[in-house]
């Protein structure tokens, strides 16, 4: 479980790198002109991660499930006479990492296939969406206060920490945005496929090393079961947090998901802003 969480978070920091570099080759000036390019890396970064990130997480469903219930799920990438040991095999491939193996025992079949369909042109609007947000409407903002101030009345040392600081900003805004749309690649395909499974009774959620306070609330909850309607996920740019299904109430929460937990209890009530307070002076980091 822990693998996984590291993996999609993997994904994400592959992608923020990839950002990183496109951005990097570009003078400041030349961005305003470099629009269009600079779409097509970001959205293509975007798409190649996000898939996969789904096909990360489809593994890691399916051996969850087969693990808990002793059944192996259809859907995308199902092969006939799978195994415990063939699972982990499609799990550590998409991970990387070998992190466990499993006997080639051929496992009880459902052919229901719950994962819901790629939706490449959804996708595609979002990343142009976050495109748009984070890069283009800044640079179009920035570019008129340039104008607007005209270049004498900042003197070269101030115009060059300005200019650092929009491009880091730019950089921030775009990265988080980009790499929600990543692992929304696989939290969507976990999160529908949960809804869509009679064999799935929930999720929990698993934060990353330093969870915000939202998140880190969301997680000491514990298991969510699955009702009619079930609340979407909730990630946020930057965060690294993901639904683990479960399928038998023999589950078992990560150790930060207690502590979260018992720091809620220890706060003892009071609003969102309260709680944010609270848990930034008591949160490692
Ligand atoms: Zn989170």
């Amino acid at each position: 479980m822990a693998a996984y969480q590291l993996a999609q978070q993997a994904l994400a920091a592959d992608f923020a790198a990839r950002w990183a570099e496109v951005l990097a080759a570009v003078e400041a000036r030349e961005i305003a002109g470099s629009l269009t390019e600079l779409e097509a890396e970001y959205t293509a970064a975007i798409r190649e991660s996000a898939a996969a990130s789904r096909v990360l997480s489809i593994a890691f469903y399916r051996l969850v499930r087969a693990l808990e219930t002793g059944r192996v799920i259809g859907g995308p990438d199902y092969r006939p006479g799978a195994s415990l040991g063939s699972l982990w095999a499609d799990f550590n491939k998409a991970t990387g990492k070998r992190t466990g193996t499993g006997p080639h025992e051929q496992l009880a079949v459902d052919t229901r296939n719950p994962f819901p369909v790629e939706d490449l042109a959804h996708e595609a609007l979002r990343a142009e969406e976050a495109f748009r947000h984070q890069v283009a409407d800044r640079v179009a903002q920035h570019e008129s206060e340039h104008a607007g101030q005209g270049s004498a009345e900042l003197n070269d040392p101030e115009l060059i920490a300005w200019e650092k600081e929009f491009l880091d900003s730019l950089k921030t805004g775009s990265t988080g945005a980009g790499g929600m749309l990543v692992q929304d690649g696989g939290r969507d395909a976990i999160h529908t496929a949960l809804q869509d499974d009679p064999g799935a009774i929930g999720y929990f959620r698993k934060t990353d090393a330093s969870p915000c306070y939202f998140c880190a609330l969301m997680a000491g909850r514990g298991a969510i079961y699955k009702s009619k309607r079930t609340a979407a996920f909730g990630a946020h740019p930057h965060c690294h947090c993901q639904p683990i299904p479960i399928f038998s109430r023999r589950y078992q929460l990560p150790i930060e998901n207690g502590r979260f937990s018992r720091m809620w209890r220890d706060f003892g009530g009071g609003s969102l802003a309260d709680w944010r307070t609270y848990y930034s002076d008591k949160a490692p980091g």
